[in-house]
């Protein structure tokens, strides 16, 4: 039997982890056995959707480092919410998301369950302030 990765237990006092486990609510809009996805609470962009692993990893690179399977089971999550959302563009349309995953303090990393979050609905500018 394959040993665990380390950091992917749930840690009592992230609050991912809780909404996972259910002792704290989300509006969830997808769930599978392994990635989980619910509505921002301060949305950005009339969609506002984040998408996390149910493993606790503190990092995007941390959980490419300990389980790249599931960082693509993550991606593929974020693709199909946007597809649910309507922003993925068919023939001759023009919608569109973007797929953000802060990093450390001067990126804006607040919560430490590593999340990509799915931002659509309206023009998005760049760079990002
Ligand atoms: O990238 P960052 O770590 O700052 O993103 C955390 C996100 O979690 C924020 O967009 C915040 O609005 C969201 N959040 C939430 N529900 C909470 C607390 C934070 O959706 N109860």
């Amino acid at each position: 039997m394959a040993a665990p990765v380390l950091g992917s237990e749930p840690v009592s006092d992230c609050l991912f982890c809780r909404m996972v486990a259910g002792e704290i609510p989300a509006d969830v809009v997808h769930s599978t056995d392994r990635v989980f996805a619910f509505r921002d609470i301060n949305p950005q962009a009339p969609t506002h959707v984040l998408v996390i692993p149910k493993d606790h990893h503190r990092t995007v690179g941390a959980l490419a480092a300990a389980d790249p399977a599931l960082l693509a089971e993550v991606i593929s999550a974020a693709q199909d919410v946007a597809r649910q959302e309507g922003l993925v563009a068919g023939d001759g349309e023009e919608p569109g998301f973007r797929l953000v995953t802060n990093t450390g303090p001067q990126a804006g990393q607040t919560v430490h369950h590593v999340h990509l979050h799915v931002l659509g609905g309206r023009h998005m500018n760049w760079p990002p302030g």
